[in-house]
């Protein structure tokens, strides 16, 4: 009873220091910060909602907080898929909604300067007016905010060719724990002083700072890219040709998978024209100059690893359609059932015995496991459909989910390819980090964070 009359003093406390429009307390309001998109994650409705609108009101609250010694949780869109901006009990979340100007787009030295809350989309169509492309595009890149992208290292479908939300960060505004405000970077493409603090704060899922401005790389906006899709009777036939891609020498812009549970759930939302017959398909696009013959070559290693049929289009409407067939992935597979997403990536050389391993753990669980994602990096999504209500479903799902994550260690690959660690899966990071590793990385946290204030219970 003291613990918690003790935490609502605090949060009393903290409602004093700030000024009464930046502070959500109506209970019916803060539910909804609850969560993120992350299933098996807990939920707790936070203390307090702040909403900032300057970096000066973000130093502000994180002071205060920290004076106080209440946690915080950064949220961006709460788009997340590993429960990294649910709160623990007792935190308060501090939302960067308000913080959503794009500062600048300098078209000379091709960089643009925005707030964390811009939505991914926004900043890439604002740029695109001015011929400039910014590649990265997770799925969700119509909700989520450029600083959940920076914090969480997002990637996309682009990433095969172009890299993740890492490799177009320059520079940063954080405001760190007690309140301070760090600049990181610079706005030079090149530039070696000092440690790179900016790739520490990447990724570092609201764990060391609260990421209040990031200065990105563009590059010249490519040719309209040509895409491919080609349909195969099993997804090994599918993982032989993404190998066969790769070795073409030739880097595709797009190459995704999508297994038959998955085509038959987006069939079911939006049909396609896709028949039983069809067990994978693959998308392929190249926004090259030669984007005719890179195709071309694209679909030979199709053909010759068993496709059944390739359909190629340089049409936009056509290629935006057969894109949005693969942004339907995740939405059509929650249909089928309760589910658990897998983010899993492994060496590309490795990807068929990945599918392989998920297939086998299927039938031997009893359980569906929809499988997609981008083959091009390794990186997958291995779906379980499942039954909230029933436990025996329940724990067969996450079985499924952990013997996934483990296939995917002992084939040299890593426990999260993009969506990060979140509090879905810190027990598995100690298992892919050795002792060394995770004694620097809690060093470091400890040194940019002492009162461990920054979403406790997350990452580590
Ligand atoms: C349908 C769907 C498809 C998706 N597809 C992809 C995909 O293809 N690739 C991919 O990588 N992810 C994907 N995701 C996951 C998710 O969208 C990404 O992780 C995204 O980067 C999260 O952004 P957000 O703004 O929603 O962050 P949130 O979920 O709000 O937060 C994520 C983490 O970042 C921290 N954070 C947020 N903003 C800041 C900030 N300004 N400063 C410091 N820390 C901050 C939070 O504390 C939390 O730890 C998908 C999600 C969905 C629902």
């Amino acid at each position: 009873v003291s613990e918690t009359a003790g935490i609502d003093t605090r949060v009393g406390d903290l409602v004093a220091a700030l000024p009464v429009d930046i502070v959500l307390t109506d209970p019916d309001l803060l539910v909804s910060y609850a969560h993120d998109e992350s299933r098996f994650t807990e939920r707790h409705a936070p203390a307090l909602v702040l909403l900032p609108r300057t970096t000066d009101e973000v130093s502000l609250c994180l002071a205060s907080a920290h004076r106080l010694g209440l946690p915080v949780v950064t949220r961006g869109a709460g788009s997340g898929l590993s429960g990294a901006a649910n709160p623990p009990p007792g935190a308060v979340v501090l939302s960067t909604r308000r913080l959503n100007n794009i500062v600048d787009i300098d078209t000379l030295d091709r960089i643009a300067v925005v707030q964390p809350g811009v939505v991914t989309t926004a900043v890439r169509a604002a740029v695109a007016e001015h011929g400039l492309l910014y590649p990265p595009d997770p799925g969700s890149v119509d909700i989520s905010s450029i600083g959940g992208n920076v914090a969480t290292n997002a990637g996309g479908m682009c990433c095969v060719k172009y890299g993740v939300t890492g490799d177009f960060v320059l520079a940063l505004e954080v405001v760190l724990a007690d309140g301070e405000v760090l600049r990181t970077g610079r706005r030079t493409i090149k530039g070696v002083a000092g440690y790179d603090l900016t790739s520490l704060f990447v990724g570092s899922e609201g764990t060391l700072g609260v990421i209040t401005e990031v200065t990105l790389r563009l590059l010249p906006a490519p040719a309209a890219p040509m895409t491919l899709l080609a349909t195969f009777p099993d997804l090994r036939a599918a993982g032989d040709a993404v190998q066969a891609i790769i070795a073409t020498g030739t880097t595709p812009s797009m190459l995704e998978l999508l297994d038959r549970t998955t085509i038959g759930a987006i069939e079911q939302l939006s049909p396609l024209g896709f028949d039983e017959s069809v067990g994978a398909v693959l998308l392929v696009q190249s926004d090259s100059p030669d984007a005719a013959e890179d195709i071309t070559s694209f679909e030979k290693a199709c053909l010759e690893n068993r496709a059944s049929d390739a359909v190629s289009s340089s049409d936009a409407d056509e290629s935006a359609m057969l894109l949005q067939a693969r942004r339907l992935a995740l939405p059509a597979l929650e249909r089928l059932g309760d589910w658990l997403l897998d983010d899993v990536c492994v060496p590309r050389s490795r990807v068929v015995e990945l599918i392989t391993r998920v297939e086998d753990i299927a039938v031997r669980e009893g359980v569906t496991i929809g499988v997609f994602g981008h083959a091009g990096d390794g990186n997958m999504h291995p779906t379980v459909i499942f039954d909230e209500s029933e436990e025996t479903s329940r724990a067969a799902a996450l079985r499924a989910f952990n013997a996934i994550t483990e296939a995917a260690l002992e084939l040299g690959g890593t426990i999260t390819g993009e969506h990060g660690v979140g509090r879905l899966k810190t027990a598995w990071l100690a298992r892919e980090l050795e002792p060394a590793s995770q004694r620097v990385q809690a060093a470091i946290r400890q040194a940019l964070d002492p009162n461990a204030v920054l979403n406790p219970g997350a990452v580590l």
